[in-house]
């Protein structure tokens, strides 16, 4: 799916979900002569910076900005932008003035495809509150479909990253992609978020697994590493 100029979106509850879940998917479109921005809603300064807090002494605001150095750094080893809300998190609360910036984000960036969660996770409460917001700021910037009174973009293609624990999360790929060329890429970006080195070889596990479904499903030998997604839209094509 990497063959056109395509505009990538992730909208993520923490930094570390764009990057375990799509900083293949992101690199690949750089890759390609595209395009792809993150938006952080979060630091995950409580859900997902345990091992910062180990540190004496250590201050939420320090936390935040080592989080934001780690995220700004992985972002840009894939050529993304990133930008976050600064949320707190654990529980994520969505304000209006998030959703108004992401309607924003949407309209500013028309992107082609709208990355994010999936719709359940029984584990992080954050996870399932960031896709009720991407997923509702898609519907107010790309519209019912039909004339609409407010300002819009062609409707993005929404595509939900794998979550930790896919089967708990009711998520079922239907769309795997080839990240082999880009994977120094993404082992680079992972190696930036130091906070949760423990994770960088579960995610490099699962990308080796997920190429051996791919390389079943394609008949394809070439795939070393593949990244899983979910569609939340039919993809609508012109021919098979
Ligand atoms: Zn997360």
């Amino acid at each position: 799916m990497a063959d056109h100029k395509q505009r990538l979106l992730v909208v993520a509850a923490h930094p570390g979900d764009f990057v375990w879940r799509s900083a293949g998917i992101l690199a690949a479109a750089v890759a390609n002569g595209g395009d792809a921005r993150v938006v952080c809603l979060s630091y995950g300064a409580r859900g997902e910076s345990g091992e910062l807090w180990k540190e004496e002494g250590q201050t939420l605001d320090n936390v935040k900005r080592i989080r934001d150095e780690e995220s700004r750094e992985a972002a840009a080893v894939l050529g993304a932008s990133f930008s976050c809300f600064d949320l707190d998190d654990y529980p994520i609360r969505i304000t209006p003035e998030v959703e108004d910036g992401l309607v924003d984000a949407i309209l500013e960036f028309a992107p082609t495809h709208l990355i994010t969660h999936a719709r359940e996770d029984p584990f992080n409460p954050d996870h399932p509150a960031a896709f009720q917001a991407a997923n509702q700021a898609r519907m107010l910037s790309g519209g019912a479909g039909v004339a609409s009174a407010f300002p819009r973009v062609s409707p993005p293609q929404m595509l939900l990253f794998e979550p930790h624990q896919p089967e708990l999360c009711a998520f079922t790929p239907d769309l795997f992609v080839d990240i082999t060329p880009v994977i120094e890429l993404k082992v680079k970006a992972m190696n930036a978020m130091g906070a949760q080195n423990y994770l960088k070889q579960y995610y490099l596990e699962r990308a080796q697994q997920r190429a051996n479904h791919a390389r079943r499903i394609s008949g394809r030998k070439d795939i070393d590493y593949a990244e899983a997604f979910q569609r939340l839209l039919p993809d609508v094509v012109s021919a098979l």
